[in-house]
């Protein structure tokens, strides 16, 4: 293995690179919760600087709230160098306003780059085997809180608690994580020819083959022109089964996280290494995939 998954041991790993990446949802930021103000001061610093990804299976509603709206707010100036993946990468959004006093007010100057959107048979037979399977475990909510079952275009996502439930109630319902491994093991047979994966700590999200977060860098690179070198990943769950392994296994340098605030901490090592190389090199790299 020639990546590092140890924070601790990974020192050397917290370098500046063309793009920095990130999970979401407990390596930004708690589960669906904002950035911490002190994280989008960072995450800001870094664009000052580079290319920053953030990927994750949640939809571009879910990014706004947590991520850009933050950043927005605080005024962030390089917002053209975030790259946002939604959906495991299966969607891409760039911004691309000229006039910044939109942001804040709309999503006009955010614009989607591509989306890869699931057909109407494939949505159709992964609500149904979801809805059954989910029924004959007593999985079923009969009164979530929002949406249990969502199609996000390229995605089709199971929330057993629904989409707007609470992180206490979420943290209590499957800790060990059991009931959401069984439910993808009776779901995945029905689909053959989708991916059927455990998403976040309550949800399951069906997607076209292939499409987990290795996906999203492989897209990434695809559209900057850069290489996997060029990536930094930062990201919880990197070991085996877990939702950012596949970044891991395809050779990506790695910093396992467990928390925001370890996210935090990493980056203030790589921002004082890159003020400190600034003299002897430009830090700032350029702005590509425009
Ligand atoms: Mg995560």
């Amino acid at each position: 293995m020639d990546f590092d998954l140890d924070l601790g041991l990974g020192l050397d790993a917290l370098a500046l690179t063309a793009i920095v990446a990130f999970d979401l949802d407990d390596t930004l930021a708690p589960s669906k919760s904002p950035l911490d103000v002190e994280m989008a001061v960072r995450l800001a610093e870094l664009l000052e600087r580079t290319n920053v990804a953030v990927i994750s299976g949640g939809q571009f509603g879910q990014f706004r709230s947590q991520l850009i709206s933050p950043l927005e707010q605080l005024g962030a100036g390089r917002l053209d160098r975030l790259h946002v993946m939604p959906a495991c990468g299966t969607q891409y959004y760039r911004w691309e306003g000229s006039d910044r006093s939109t942001l804040g007010q709309d999503d006009s100057g955010w614009v989607r780059r591509y989306v890869e959107t699931l057909d109407h048979s494939e949505k159709a037979r992964a609500f149904a085997a979801i809805e059954s399977s989910a029924r004959v475990l007593g999985y079923w909510p009969e009164d979530p809180w929002g949406e249990a079952l969502e199609d996000r275009e390229s995605q089709v996502t199971f929330s057993a608690l629904g989409q707007e439930a609470p992180i206490e109630a979420k943290s209590i319902w499957d800790p060990t994580g059991a009931k959401m491994r069984r439910l993808q093991a009776a779901v995945a047979p029905l689909l053959p020819d989708l991916e059927v994966r455990v998403g976040g700590s309550t949800s399951i999200d069906v997607t076209r083959r292939g499409r987990d977060k290795s996906f999203a860098i492989a897209k990434l690179l695809e559209s900057t022109g850069y290489s996997l070198d060029d990536v930094l990943y930062f990201g919880d769950q990197l070991r085996e089964g877990g939702n950012n392994h596949p970044v891991a296994a395809m050779g990506v340098r790695c910093i396992e996280v467990d928390g925001w605030r370890d996210t935090l901490a990493a980056l203030d090592v790589v921002l004082a290494r890159a003020k400190r190389n600034r003299a002897s090199a430009d830090g700032a790299v350029g702005d590509p995939g425009r």
